[in-house]
């Protein structure tokens, strides 16, 4: 395996679950067991749900 390929399956750019935000670490995990499956279209979803989900800081909340 060359060093390009693995780098190719986990690339820099995937999004990163928010720190305590329930749903991305739920998102997260369900990525990495999708990714230990080979189920590329499951994790190529979930890492669309990180992406997507909305996220304020609680200091945002308390202001209004
Ligand atoms: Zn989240």
């Amino acid at each position: 395996m060359s060093a390009q390929a693995a780098a190719a399956e986990v690339s820099p750019l995937e999004p990163t679950p928010v720190g305590r935000c329930q749903h991305c670490r739920l998102f997260a995990w369900q990525r990495e067991r999708a990714r230990d499956a080979g189920d590329a279209v499951t994790v190529a979803n979930m890492n669309d749900q990180l992406r997507r989900h909305p996220h304020r800081r609680f200091s945002d909340w308390r202001a209004k």
